[in-house]
């Protein structure tokens, strides 16, 4: 299988997902759970590959809130709210925005039976279903660039060295495909000492059967626990620019909201969830299987295809006939609905619940 530009790249990143998953931390025995997410990040700064590392027992006590992402509204109401019922502008701290989103959030919490709440007197009680558990050790960003050349490599290490002054990850890594000659490592010189580098044997286009990686640069832990810098502009290090650079910080506290609201994402949507972006139930649609890992294939087009371009104005879409479904294969509906499923089963067994 030869891939071209976007869609090779999107191909590795979810083999290096895959890998992730699989072998994580590199050259250490794991002593946490660990959850793989991809394309994720904050406002200004998007990650190809996020990994949290989790308490075993956080992260199944956090299955009680359910599988949806608990968002900062949200967070802020189960983080502090009681064991016993309590009228909710009494227990919980003000939140520092109008009330009524307070209230909004109490009744999304408990539609969702992530919390308890009722009415006595005219008022809202509530208490909560068992305390939010500490479930994040560490957060690990990676970005992907499986063909390197000069201009990538001076893209790269521009964002690497933003990561590194900001903090948000304990971890920055760099990801590429390994090659032959061995030409990539000249152009990882430049990156940040503090940033880790893999070196990916991508399993895409070949008939290896696994996807295999190699530690070329050991990272260092970033500054998490201490306010972050994010640099705005950051002039030309070559001396040809000579305006002033701008940075803003980001406080201790900002980072830590930050850090949960990306894991709680995370645990949402796993890296699998490429399949809510696409046209699943397109009759082109199919998994292939690269390596070890399952990519979307494009039937018409006989290739992997990215999200952005297998949407409703794909020029080649053409819906499911009815007699797939029919058919009832494999379960129920058509041949799209099994796909999401055998996805959405993949990515159930990474977030196991407090039963389990
Ligand atoms: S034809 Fe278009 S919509 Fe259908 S699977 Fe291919 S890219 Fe997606």
């Amino acid at each position: 299988m030869t891939l071209p530009g976007a869609e090779a790249e999107f191909a590795f990143e979810v083999a290096v997902c895959r890998w992730v998953e699989r072998e994580w931390p590199p050259g250490r025995d794991r002593d946490s759970a660990v959850l793989v997410a991809r394309q994720l990040g904050t406002r200004s700064r998007r990650w190809d590959t996020v990994v949290i590392e989790c308490d075993l027992a956080g992260l199944a006590a956090r299955g009680a809130f359910g599988e949806q992402a608990l968002n900062s509204d949200l967070l802020h109401v189960v983080r502090n709210a009681p064991a016993d019922w309590g009228y909710y502008r009494d227990v919980l701290p003000d939140p520092g925005y109008p009330w009524r989103y307070v209230r909004d959030a109490i009744h999304v919490l408990s539609a969702r039976g992530a919390l308890e709440h009722r009415k006595r007197g005219g008022r809202i009680e509530i208490r909560r279903i068992g305390p939010y558990p500490d479930w994040v050790r560490r957060i690990v960003a990676i970005e992907n660039k499986p063909d390197l050349d000069r201009n990538a490599a001076n893209v790269l290490a521009d964002q690497l060295e933003r990561d590194v002054a900001l903090g948000l990850a304990d971890e920055a890594w760099v990801a590429t495909r390994a090659t032959e000659d061995g030409a990539e490592r000249i152009l990882l010189e430049d990156m940040p000492v503090e940033a880790g580098i893999l070196l990916v044997s991508d399993a895409v286009g070949t008939d290896v059967e696994r996807t295999t990686a190699e530690v070329a640069w050991h990272p260092r832990s970033l500054a998490v626990d201490d306010p972050g810098t994010c640099i705005e502009e950051n002039p030309d290090s070559g001396g040809f620019d000579a305006s002033a650079g701008r940075f803003e910080y980001m406080s201790v506290d900002e980072k830590y909201e930050k850090r949960l609201a990306l894991a709680e994402r995370a645990y949402e949507r796993g890296w699998r969830s490429y399949v809510d972006a696409m046209r699943s139930d397109c009759r082109h649609f199919e998994l292939a299987s690269a390596g070890d890992a399952l990519v979307p294939w494009c039937g018409a087009k006989e290739r992997c295809q990215t999200s952005a371009e297998c949407g409703s104005s794909c020029g080649e879409f053409e819906p499911e006939p009815p007699a797939w479904r029919q058919r009832g294969w494999p379960i129920e509906g058509g041949p799209g609905r099994g796909v999401e499923r055998v996805l959405d089963r993949r990515r159930e067994r990474q977030r196991p619940t407090p039963e389990e």
